[in-house]
């Protein structure tokens, strides 16, 4: 495996109000400086590329909790084979200056073997809710995402952790995750953040050719159509769905993997909408895949 995705050398240490932690026993130091005076941690966890909407997430952080580590750490372990790992953005010294921009924070960011160290082969097997969905279309992904993330939350001894609706069905299976591991951390989820036009900001959107960021907007449209609908009375779940996998279609997308409403705690598609309902689609969009939903009151 490889030592580090990130460039070392240039960053020894980071822009000022940005503490950069690369190793696991400074970790541990940090987290027993400050269990020891009582501050309370609050982590979020990102794979770096940071956007308004990982800012969005350390500033809840650092209004809730007395300290904020993010973490920065692109896992190799929930990509596929065939996915996007090589080509992912990085960039540490930008993510670190836009990190000093927001407020005090440590960041940590470890080289793989840090986190994967030689022998590591414990793994998590997701929860039941992690089966459907992202889970069908990448059936490696969860297993990763759940067994990095204890390790984060252990590592950090966090108090909180915050993560994105964006990934509406990760925050599900963290959650279900940690309630069936009886794990104290609380979570908090923060609403999307999305740019101007309205498409939902995503690391991945750095891809798009400037012709394919206009065909993206349809995931957008797609999710304000289902509302609409939905607020002007249709119940029926599958004609919605029928309609909203047309819409992307005829929007230009190159691959619809799944268009849905859903119930917000199982996933499940009801029949008959008669209560909340969460509305989430994934396509490509060329090469790039792209996610977003958006929670439906009635
Ligand atoms: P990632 O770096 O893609 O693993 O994302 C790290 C965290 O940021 C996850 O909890 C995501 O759900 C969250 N996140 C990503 N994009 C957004 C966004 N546009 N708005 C709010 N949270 C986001």
């Amino acid at each position: 495996m490889a030592d580090t995705v990130f460039p070392m050398a240039d960053f020894e240490s980071g822009p000022t109000d940005v503490n950069l932690i690369r190793h696991v026993t400074e970790m541990k130091a940090w987290v027993k400086k400050n269990r020891s005076s009582a501050k309370t941690i609050g982590v979020v966890p990102t794979m770096g590329a940071l956007h308004e909407g990982h800012l969005s997430l350390v500033k809840a952080s650092l209004a809730k909790t007395d300290v904020t580590l993010v973490t920065i750490f692109l896992n190799p372990t929930q990509f596929g084979i065939q996915e996007d790992l090589d080509k992912y953005p990085h960039n540490l010294e930008q993510d670190l200056e836009k990190l000093a921009g927001v407020g005090p924070v440590t960041v940590f960011a470890p080289p793989v073997n840090e986190i994967y160290p030689v022998g590591f082969s414990t793994g998590i097997t997701p929860p039941q809710i992690a089966k459907t969905l992202e889970g069908e279309k990448r059936p490696t992904h969860f297993a990763g995402v759940a067994t990095v993330v204890l390790k984060l939350l252990n590592l950090s001894q966090a108090d909180c952790a915050f993560f994105g609706q964006k990934d509406y069905q990760q925050q599900l299976v963290v959650r279900h995750m940690l309630r069936d591991l009886n794990s104290p951390v609380e979570i908090v989820v923060c609403p999307i953040v999305r740019e101007p036009d309205g498409l939902a900001m995503s690391s991945r959107n750095a891809y798009l050719s400037p012709e394919q960021r206009k065909i993206a907007l349809v995931l957008h449209h797609t999710l304000e159509y289902a509302d609409c609908q939905i607020r002007d009375g249709c119940r029926d779940s599958f004609e919605l769905i029928v309609d909203m996998r047309q819409m992307l279609i005829d929007g230009g997308v190159d691959q619809v993997d799944y268009a849905v409403i859903a119930n917000p705690d199982n996933l499940e598609t009801p029949d008959h909408i008669d209560s909340s309902v969460v509305a989430l689609l994934a396509a490509y969009v060329g090469k790039t895949r792209l996610i977003d939903n958006r929670l439906i009151e009635i």
